[in-house]
């Protein structure tokens, strides 16, 4: 039987438009929280820092001056913590750019191979003093060449190479590997240090998230170097895992297309 009740189109109509609206209030109030969050984060962090050397120069100004010895020790500490607050809002002016969708991605053709050997060259003075070893491994000789954003995929690349410096043991080793896919390349980058617990790995991805707060700052680190990666792979279409035994090392990979 034909239903003939004249108002049940516009009841459905209405229906849809409302159920879409309510979806449009449910993302602006996610966004809403989303703001709310990273600005409660961003503050936090930047005190940090703030606070630290805020600390080293009003002693000073307090008669530690006086003291050579001392003054030298605050000095050097208060820079490094203007230093890190520095790399901080670097990262975090890259992460909301990325997080808000503003940046373009110019993509061209890249060659691994460059890109890392640069990396391994500009962590020479790190990698020298805790003995650790750099090493490449790529599929054939010549450049290893994909389509991605050049300097975007160079942070990437940086991102994972000093965290496996910075977290991994002494007189260790980084092995960054440009394996052949058929149409892609696979990287990783592998470190034989002490590893990240099972119950962190789903996180570390996070903004601000760290497995261990006290040796990550020690470190240098902002605690967004992977969120910026997650990011910037996202825009190339490419998903980034992470594999981690404790007490053996870890390996993030991730695949690129490849380009003549
Ligand atoms: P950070 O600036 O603290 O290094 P990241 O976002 O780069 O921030 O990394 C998040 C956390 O993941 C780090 O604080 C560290 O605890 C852990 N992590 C990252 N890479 C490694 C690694 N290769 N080995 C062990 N832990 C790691």
């Amino acid at each position: 039987i034909k239903n003939t009740n004249p108002f049940k189109k516009l009841n459905d109509e209405i229906f849809v438009y409302v159920a879409k609206k309510q979806k449009e209030i449910d993302e602006l109030k996610r966004l809403e929280q989303f703001r709310r969050e990273f600005l409660a984060d961003v503050s936090h962090e930047l005190k940090t820092p703030i606070f630290a050397a805020q600390g080293f120069i009003h002693t000073l100004i307090d008669g530690a001056v006086d003291d050579e010895n001392v003054r030298d020790k605050f000095l050097a500490k208060a820079a490094k913590s203007l230093d890190g607050l520095d790399a901080l809002v670097k990262d975090l002016v890259a992460l909301s750019q990325l997080e808000t969708g503003e940046v373009k991605m110019n993509f061209d053709r890249v060659d691994l191979r460059h890109v890392t050997q640069d990396i391994f060259e500009q962590l020479e003075k790190i990698t020298h003093t805790k003995r650790i070893s750099l090493q490449l491994k790529a599929a054939h000789i010549g450049p290893i060449l994909v389509k991605a954003d050049p300097q975007r995929i160079a942070q990437v690349m940086t991102n994972l190479i000093e965290n496996a410096v910075k977290y991994g043991n002494e007189d260790g080793r980084v092995l960054v590997a440009l394996e052949d896919d058929k149409k892609q390349v696979v990287v990783s980058v592998r470190d034989d240090g002490p590893g990240i617990p099972p119950e962190h790995l789903s996180r570390i991805f996070e903004r601000f998230y760290r497995v261990e707060k006290s040796r990550s700052k020690d470190r240098g680190g902002t605690g967004l170097g992977l969120a910026i990666v997650k990011h910037i792979l996202n825009a190339h279409k490419a998903k980034i895992t992470v594999m981690s035994k404790l007490e053996k090392g870890t390996t993030f990979r991730f695949k690129l297309e490849k380009v003549d």
